[in-house]
């Protein structure tokens, strides 16, 4: 698995930001129902880049941070990428698809022969790369989601 050292934490109003980070390979926690001081402090401890739309928080947050102006997603993203070329790192890296969406634990790569009977015939017909979540016990193959991002990372560049 490509490790990087970006790793974000986005406020509450930032969820779909958030799953997209997920979507892109970074690490990026979804906080808690929490304080802004616990979450700035949740941040701090794995130098988490705080990614906030409120102004005040972003001014008193003690980790690292950058403050998030639109309200659209795929600004939003953009936004993160002028900022830490999130877009090309994902490329470059093989990101994608190398995180669960649902809840940011690493992916893990499993066989063809390990997932017989586990995914849809129709799809373990026509695909050879799987990876599984041990958190959510899912499944991932780059299928037509896999497709969608790497095209909205094109047209986001
Ligand atoms: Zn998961």
């Amino acid at each position: 698995m490509n490790e990087v050292a970006l790793r974000f934490m986005c406020d509450r109003m930032l969820g779909s930001l958030c799953k997209w980070l997920r979507f892109l390979g970074f690490d990026t926690l979804y906080p808690p129902d929490v304080n802004d001081i616990m979450i700035d402090q949740l941040a701090l401890n794995k130098s988490r880049i705080l990614l906030t739309r409120d102004r005040s928080f972003l001014k008193n947050a003690r980790s690292p941070k950058l403050l998030i102006r639109s309200l659209q997603r795929d600004e939003q993203i953009r936004e993160v990428d002028r900022e830490f070329n999130i877009l090309s790192i994902s490329i470059e890296r093989k990101l994608v698809l190398s995180r669960c969406s649902v809840c940011n634990q690493s992916l893990d790569e499993v066989t063809k022969d390990e997932i017989n009977g586990k995914v849809p015939p129709g799809v373990y017909e026509h695909q050879h790369s799987y990876w599984f979540c041990p958190e959510c016990e899912k499944y991932y193959w780059p299928g037509t989601h896999y497709m969608e991002i790497l095209n909205k990372i094109e047209t986001l560049k």
